[in-house]
This record gives structure tokens, sequence and C-alpha cells, in this order.
């Protein structure tokens, strides 16, 4: 045999031997994680659970997998510990494992689906995994010996890339922060707490889905509505529209209606949703999150909470507050002085001359059509959903260099639940699958939002071959009526773009640690992403390109276009305003133990003064951030400073332009949460990031104007 021939021989057998490793790798990895690793369609319904019993047969199978996983990690010899026995594993349990992905479509469910008994099925699976993590992993003290034994010997045994440096300090941070190195008569204490606190949590939620209350109303009560509106309104036996409190509805009647007593009993209804049952409730998960806080060693949860921060302390985060509605405070007061220069008909001061809660919404949209001539249901004809939603998807491919195809299929939770799968560019790849579930009923999740369900991985076990994302994004948008379709309000475009947001993040950000994957990032960081593609709906080119008059095809006209532009500073100050309380008031409220009414009153008097304090409203029963963002409702604000300061960048090169989206897809976007958030934005900007663009964009530069 010639040499030459000996070596393509070798060569071959080498790729045989390789050809077979990887296919009988990759095979036993997908059975592994069978429910996770998705490949085709029929992966996505299997996904999903149809019954009660497949419920709890998977939840039990699942949990049974995820312990012999943990006992396989916790077997593992001291000095045989390294990366891909130890980290790799335990991340792969935390993130990506079947009983991982379970809980998180569990919790979709739960929040989701039309069928009771589902849900309760969901709500008690949850509850299952939930504890598992809780007993087993975070309050499991062989696992964070193991852990610390591999920290010990982990530079004689591995070179650690910077993702895997950054996986191992998070790790090891967590478990401190959650006190598995105290004495074990306190430790135990605090992992009952936790179990306590997390069915709290799913309580607090389920309350505020459920509460379908609803008001009777005759025709005349809702006048300044417009008829056709009214007409998709059901009736009950005597004729009178049942007017439920979804967000659209709410919108449309507080906007709208100039009878006062209407808009006084849905402002009613709406703002006590949740209410008596989640004041009990908040006030347990304030004083038992409290309780751990400070057995840790933290003054206070809220210290607890924001530890692990970009903002890092509460006090940080007051100045930041503090500062903005200091800031915005005459540009609030001249937008009211504006708004209320004449009442519209059907709304009057208090008798201490201050504005009622129920009308400030319906004279903000008076003067809006008073001063600048918008008329949301002129708007909203030029939005209908189909169409809207088709524009933003080409923006996303040519800013973002992925396509999209909707895949239709059976088995879905819900009849109006669609899915679309994205794809790399040349469509060689699939990225991940997104779930839209966008109109309101009842029992359904009453917010908009995104569910991370799968994370998109990078596995380090396949030769870093990729696994795709799949995320819900659930919203409660104006449903279709009659003979015409969904047609969307401005908020709701803006809704739309920004849960958009947070599912391509998801899609995008994929890591080779699935803990670090997509969204995964700091809580005070994760709304970046999202605020900053809201920003496109406020660009000319754009709002031409992405509007369609459901009737004509017409795009809206140039004059439209200019008032819609004008009118962003419209209410800025009051915006601020109102999410800075906010975020006091999560904030505040985790600072001890606080009295949820006392703290809404005080913070009301101090900041809120121009508007009659209403006793009997309870808003936190259903302020559903309280329990998933706890002290960090600040987020939104702290975040949308880095989004505003991108964003200029960005529109310099302009907001389709291929190269400034993928030098942002892959600078930002692709390291999910595997980087501290500063770096990634100083590096994208060429500089550190400022607060200048966030403070222009509100209109609160030093020359304040109404625009
Ligand atoms: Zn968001």
């Amino acid at each position: 045999v010639k040499p030459i021939k000996l070596i393509y021989v070798t060569l071959a057998i080498g790729f045989s031997v390789a050809a077979i490793w990887y296919i009988e790798a990759r095979s036993a990895f997908r059975k592994k994680f069978m429910s996770t690793c998705i490949e085709k369609i029929e992966d996505l319904v299997n996904l999903l659970p149809k019954t009660t019993q497949e419920i709890e047969k998977r939840t039990q199978l699942y949990l049974e997998q995820a312990q012999e996983d943990l006992n396989t990690i916790i077997g593992v010899p001291t000095q045989m510990r390294n990366f891909e026995n130890t980290m790799l594993p335990i991340d792969r349990l935390v993130g990506f494992s079947n009983a991982k992905v379970w809980g998180q479509v569990l919790g979709l469910y739960e929040q989701t689906h039309p069928d009771k008994e589902i849900r309760t099925a969901a709500h008690n699976g949850l509850i299952r995994i939930k504890t598992f993590f809780n007993d087993q992993f975070i309050g499991n003290k062989t696992i964070f010996k193991a852990l610390m034994d591999y920290d010990a010997i982990k530079h004689e045994k591995d070179i650690l890339d910077e993702e895997q440096t950054y996986v191992t300090q998070e790790f090891i941070d967590d478990f401190l922060r959650s006190g598995i190195s105290l004495p074990e008569h306190i430790f135990s204490k605090i992992c009952i707490l936790r179990q306590e606190i997390d069915e709290l949590l799913l309580a607090f939620e389920r309350t505020i889905s459920e509460d379908n209350s609803f008001l009777q109303l005759n025709d005349h009560e809702l006048q300044g509505i417009d008829s056709k509106w009214i007409a998709h309104l059901k009736r009950d036996d005597t004729g009178a529209c049942i007017v439920g409190i979804d967000y659209p509805t709410y919108q449309t009647i507080m906007d709208n209606c100039s009878v006062e007593a209407t808009r006084k009993k849905l402002y009613f209804l709406f703002s006590n949703r949740g209410y008596p049952a989640n004041d009990v409730i908040l006030r347990k998960i304030i004083a038992k999150r409290h309780e751990i806080a400070v057995l840790i060693g933290f003054d206070s949860y809220a210290h607890l909470d924001l530890d692990s921060q970009m903002a890092k302390t509460p006090a940080i985060v007051e100045r930041f507050l503090l500062e903005l509605i200091s800031r915005s405070a005459l540009k609030e007061e001249r937008e009211l002085a504006l708004w209320c220069g004449s009442l519209p008909e059907g709304a009057t001061y208090s008798a201490d001359k201050k504005i009622k809660l129920w009308d400030l919404a319906y004279i903000r949209n008076n003067c809006k059509k008073r001063r600048l001539q918008i008329d949301e249901y002129e708007l909203c004809k030029y939005f209908p959903l189909e169409n809207t939603l088709q524009k933003f998807l080409d923006i996303y491919r040519s800013f973002m260099h992925i396509e999209f195809e909707e895949l239709f299929c059976e088995g879905l939770w819900h009849k109006d639940v669609r899915m679309l799968a994205v794809y790399n560019q040349c469509r060689t790849e699939i990225l991940g699958y997104i779930f839209l579930d966008l109109h309101p009923r009842e029992n359904k999740y009453s917010h908009a939002a995104c569910f991370p369900l799968i994370p998109a991985i990078y596995c380090d076990e396949l030769l870093s071959e990729r696994i795709p994302a799949v995320v819900a994004v659930v919203a409660n948008l104006a449903p279709p009526q009659l003979n015409d379709p969904s047609l969307l309000m401005l908020s709701e475009v803006k809704t739309l773009f920004h849960e958009f947001g947070h599912a391509l993040h998801s899609v995008l950000g994929a890591t080779h640690m699935s803990v670090l994957s997509g969204t995964s990032v700091k809580c005070d960081f994760v709304e970046m992403p999202s605020q900053l593609l809201e920003e496109w709906l406020w660009d000319e080119e754009i709002l031409t390109k992405i509007s369609c008059h459901y009737k004509t095809g017409a795009p809206l006209p140039y004059r439209l276009i200019k008032k819609i532009t004008a009118s962003k500073h419209f209410d800025s100050g009051s915006f601020v305003q109102r999410q800075a309380c906010l975020a006091l008031y999560s904030l505040n409220l985790f600072n001890g133990i606080t009295d949820p009414q006392e703290l809404e009153k005080d913070l009301h008097c101090k900041y809120r003064d121009a508007f009659d304090y209403e006793p009997n409203v309870h808003f936190y029963a259903s302020f559903g951030h309280l329990t998933g963002y706890g002290a960090k409702y600040y987020s939104y604000l702290w975040s949308k400073v880095f989004a505003l300061d991108l964003f200029g960048e960005i529109k310099r090169y302009g907001l389709y332009d291929r190269n400034i989206g993928q030098r942002y897809v892959q600078e930002v976007l692709a390291f999910g949460g595997s980087r501290d958030p500063n770096k990634l934005v100083e590096n994208f900007l060429g500089r550190p990031p400022e607060q200048s663009a966030f403070l222009i964009d509100l209109g609160l530069t030093t020359q304040q104007h109404i625009e």
C-alpha cells in the first residue's frame, strides 16, 4: 500500500468514527432532553400537555430524571471534578432539563389555558417542580459543596473562557445569597419560607387572571363611545351591555366615555381587581420576604433583591427615581394645566380642586383630540393586526437578518394561538419558535408578557450545535369585531413592538450556558431590547411602512404621521412621574415590613397631589409586577436609559440598516446574560453609557416645552 493511500484510509476511518460518535451522542442527548430539543413541529405540539393525567405523569417522570441527574453530579469524586462533569450538568439541570422547561410550560398554562382543570393541574405540577428545585438544588448543601469543591480546583483542571468563569461565579453568588452557608436551623427555616412564598406568588398571579368582574351598562351609560364598538359587546337578557375589565375594553371606556358614573364604576372595578384576596396574600409575601432577607443578613428584601443587579442598592435606585421625579415635575405640571384648560363634558374637579382618578384618561384623551386632533378611533383603522404584524416581521427581516414563517398546526392551548418559526437569513437553521396568544379571553393573564419556555443554547456536548429557543408572547390586543379585523391602537402597536423585543432577545441570544441565554440578563437590563424596539414606532418612515387602512389599503397620511410624532412628548412628564412612583412603590414596599395601603397613600400625598386620593382603591392587589419583579419595577426606567442611548447610535445609521442591525445582534443580543450589561453597552457605543438621550427623548431637557 502506498503511503498516500494509507493517509486517505486513516482519514476515512477517523471521519467515520467521529461521525458515528456524533450520531450516537446526538441521539443520546436528544433522548435525555426529550422535551427540550425541538426539531420539528410535532416536537412543539408534544411539548404542550393535553390532559390533567398527562400533566401529572410527565411531572413525575421529569422530576425522577432530575433527581437522577442530581445524584450523578453529586456522585463525582472530589478530585475528579471538572467543568464538564460538574458545572455543565448543573447548568443543564437548572436551565435546560425536561423538568425545568416543563415548569415553564406549566407556568404558561396556569396563566392562559381556557380549561380550569388544566390550570389547576398545571398549578399543582408547577408547585411540585418549584419545591424540587428549592429543596434539592438551591437548598441542597451537598450540591453547593460540589460546586465549591470544583471552584477550589478549577484552575488546576480547566482553562475557562469568559462565559464559563462568569457562570461559575454567578452560581456561587446565588447560593451564598440564598443563605446556604448559614447554620442549619436558620437555613432550613429559609427553605420553608421560600417554598411558602413561591406558593403565595402563584396564588397572587392567579387571582388576577381569574378575576372576571364585569359591569352591566345600558346604552345611555356609554355615551361618547363609537357605536360600532358598542355593537360588538355581548348583552344580557335585559339588553344591557356586558363590559369586562380586559385592557382593550377598559382603555376604550376610560378614554372616551363622557358619563362620569360609568368611568367611576369601571375604574373602581378595575383598580380593585384581585382585592381583597390579594391584599391578604401580598401582606404575607412582604413579611416572609423580609424575614428571609434579615435571616440572610440584609437590611430588607429590597437590599437582597437588588444585590445581584446593576443598580446594586436601594439607595442608588431611590436617588435615580427621585431625580427623575424632580426633573419631570414641571413638565407634568404644564401638561396638566394644558389638559385641564377646559374640562370636557362629564368631567369636574373634586371639592378641593383636584383631578379625579377616573377622569384622568378621559381628560387627557380629550385634549389630545382637541389640541393635536388625534383621534385614536381614526388611527387604529390604519393598524389592522395582520398587516401590522407582517410589517413588523419585515422590519426585523431587514434589520436583524432573520426570516419568519407562520406554521399551522392543531394541538395548541387555544384556537387563537399562532406559531412563528424564526430562521437565519438563508433559512438553513431554525433559531427559534414564537407562540402568539394575542387577544383577551376569560381567565387569561390580563397583561402583556413574553414567557420564555426553552432557552436557545449552543450545545457543548454536541460540538456546539445550536438548539432553538421557544417563547410565547401573550397579550390582550383588541379582538376582531363583527366584520372588522382586530384594529390596534397606537399603544397596542407599541406593546407588540415591546413584546417582540423580548421574544427576539430570547431567540437570538443563544449562549453555551442555558442559565445565561436570551432574556436571562440582570433584571434591570431585561427591558432594554423591548423598549429599544418601541422607538421604531416614532419614526416617520416606519409609520408609513407599517400602516395600512383596513378598508382602503392606504398608508397613514403624512398629516397624521406628523401629528403622531409631534405627540411623543404630549404626556412624557406624567408618564415619568407615574412610572417613577410605581417604581418607588415597589422599592419601598419591600424595604422593611410595609403596609401596602399606607404606602400607596403616602406616595400619593408626596408626589401625586394634583389628583384626588381615593381610599377605596387597591391597585396593588393587581400589580402583577410585585411578584416577578419584586422591588425592581425601577428596571423599566433604568433599562430605558440604555435603550435610548443605543437607539441614538442605531438611528445615526438608519432603522433598516443591515450593518448596524447585525452589530446590535452580534454585540448585544447574542451574549444574552453572559456578560456584564455595562460592558456590552460600552462596547457597542464605543463609550460609557449616558443618560442624556433618555432625558432628551422624554422632552426633559433644560428648555422644557410642550409639544
Ligand atoms: Zn417588558
